[in-house]
């Protein structure tokens, strides 16, 4: 026998019955989105590797082991997204649509990380990302957790909570960064194979290690909050009133660092502790350098990214949960002769009453397995079409016990109207 195909390693069908927990959350970003004028933006999965080295840092996890590239049959450089936000600052430079302008995206798709797959870790993983750029003080950063926050409240999840922190400006990372390098290298024979690698080409990521045994060295370490430049501070300061007016609680964590390259200033993560180590379901900060960095005209902007199945799995756990609904109408057609027909009286209902679910019987069967399959789908009414009453339908209550009845099929609509 052929050997049985299977998905992709850390890649996974969302199935009929999953599908309206997916759907009812898309449907609140959507609203939630356009209540803060954000606009969906949609970019290609495949972009050019360059773009990631470039925007998220070449020594980064994603860059150095996580990106899935390949060779096209041009022999271009390509790479399945990792993450949305160098999509899309690609994308505003290219159609010049960041240029001296505000403006508030938002997207939602696959992003692809070649990571060793656990709960809540998958190779294939969905993004709800939020950007805004053009705004440089800190009332957008409270914005953009003001509305994570509603999100929350908007799915029901209380226990989720908020850690911040600032990174300072380059010019700040600079310094605290030498400060770093000294303390890294006098405490050498503690780090691990990563960090070693990373004290002169990227040493602040030492401080993101998940690597336990690193865990007290990463604690005395000097902090980056004793060398920040006046103006970091002085935001830092801005978006802790905004928030604390805002009634969001919150935790300032300084070794918040975050993987990608790109942050500036504001970070923050939103953390549960229901979901064991795979805790972070939003993740985001400030990025004031990559527009420039990515050839545009210099444009501050800050955003977030939301993982989608570790924000659905958390609904799971606190019982918010989603269910399709039921099918209103089952059309039977008795005979293949009322096939036609039915067709027909099909088409009509759900062209006068596209609020309703109109489920057509297909593939035959007798009327036992019709009305069967009938019950099972859940509506509350069964059409039954046939050949002795060419001008009536008739009506079968499935849910309630009422006899059944014959309308005459010109008032059909009035009638499935009435009951509805
Ligand atoms: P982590 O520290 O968990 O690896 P990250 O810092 O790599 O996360 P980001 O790149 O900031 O994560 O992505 C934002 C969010 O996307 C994360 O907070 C998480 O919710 C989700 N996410 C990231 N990687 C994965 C993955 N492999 N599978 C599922 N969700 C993921
Ligand atoms: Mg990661």
């Amino acid at each position: 026998m052929a050997n049985l195909l299977k998905s992709i390693r850390g890649m996974h069908d969302v199935l009929p019955e999953d599908s309206p927990r997916w759907q009812a959350f898309e449907a609140k970003v959507r609203r939630l989105m356009a209540s803060y004028t954000y606009s969906e933006i949609r970019t290609p999965i495949v972009e050019s590797t360059d773009l990631f080295c470039r925007s998220i840092g070449e020594v980064t996890d994603i860059v150095e082991k996580e990106m899935y590239t390949f060779e096209d049959r041009n022999g271009d450089r390509l790479t399945l997204r990792p993450e949305g936000t160098a999509s899309c600052v690609r994308a505003g430079i290219q159609h010049g649509i960041l240029h001296n302008q505000i403006r508030r995206l938002w997207y939602m798709g696959p992003m692809f990380r070649h990571e060793r797959p656990q709960k809540g870790r998958y190779r294939q993983f969905h993004q709800l990302g939020v950007e805004a750029f053009g705004i440089a003080d800190a009332d957008i950063d409270a914005e953009l957790i003001i509305m994570s926050a509603r999100l929350w409240r908007d799915l029901g999840l209380k226990d989720l909570h908020l850690e911040l922190n600032t990174l300072g400006s380059t010019e700040s990372r600079k310094n605290y960064r030498a400060v770093l390098v000294d303390y890294l290298e006098a405490h050498r024979e503690q780090l691990d194979e990563d960090s070693l690698r990373r004290i002169n080409k990227n040493p602040l990521r030492v401080l993101d290690s998940k690597n336990p045994g690193m865990e007290a060295l990463i604690a005395n370490a000097p902090s980056l909050h004793d060398y920040l430049d006046e103006e970091s501070v002085e935001h830092f300061e801005r978006l802790k009133v905004y928030l604390d007016g805002a009634g969001i609680a919150y935790t300032i964590n300084a070794r918040l660092v975050r993987g990608l390259d790109y942050y500036c200033k504001t970070v923050f993560e939103w953390i549960t502790d229901s979901l064991g180590a795979q805790g972070t379901v939003c993740a985001g900060g400030r990025y004031d350098g990559l527009v420039e960095q990515l050839g545009g005209k210099a444009s501050p902007a800050a955003g977030f990214a939301i993982g989608m199945e570790r924000l659905l799995s958390l609904m799971d756990e606190t019982g918010v949960s989603a269910q399709e609904e039921p099918v209103d109408v089952y059309i039977i057609p008795q005979a293949s002769t009322d096939i036609e027909r039915t067709l027909n009286l099909a088409e009509a209902v759900r062209e006068a009453l596209p609020e309703l679910k109109v489920q057509m019987h297909c593939g035959g069967g007798s009327i036992k397995s019709q009305m069967k399959k009938a019950d099972k789908s859940g509506a509350e009414l069964a059409l039954l079409v046939n050949d002795d009453e060419p001008e009536r339908v008739v009506i079968k209550y499935l849910r309630e016990a009422k006899s059944q009845q014959l309308v005459d099929q010109a008032a059909i609509i009035n009638f499935l109207n009435k009951n509805n």
